[in-house]
């Protein structure tokens, strides 16, 4: 889909790879899939770096920059990390700030 072309463009994220996109016509939105690209390693909220892989979390919705005046959501499964200095944690996303699901794109 075009979109995720766009979004690749626009609002590459290293480490996350748009997988697909959904229009949903009743709601008005559009609903993103993101995953991790293959290989790389999550990276601790805590302290910002790179940690092993610990379990994922359930997928959650996260708002995103509307387009067209389509409300956008990106979906993502959280994972949490095991880190050596600060244990196991949830993994830092490049587009959510904290517990706010707004994310920092501008
Ligand atoms: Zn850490």
């Amino acid at each position: 889909m075009l979109l995720t072309r766009l979004l690749n463009a626009c609002h590459h994220f290293p480490g996350f790879v748009y997988e697909g996109a959904r229009l949903c016509e009743a709601t008005q939105s559009i609903e993103i899939d993101v995953r991790p690209r293959k290989g790389s390693k999550p990276v601790c909220s805590c302290c910002n770096q790179p940690a092993r892989g610990y379990d994922s979390l359930t997928e959650r919705r996260f708002e995103f920059i509307p387009v067209w005046g389509f409300a956008v959501f990106l979906l993502y499964t959280m994972r949490r990390v095991d880190c050596r200095d600060c244990g196991v944690k949830v993994e830092a996303l490049p587009w959510a700030n904290g517990k706010h699901t707004l994310t920092r794109a501008t």
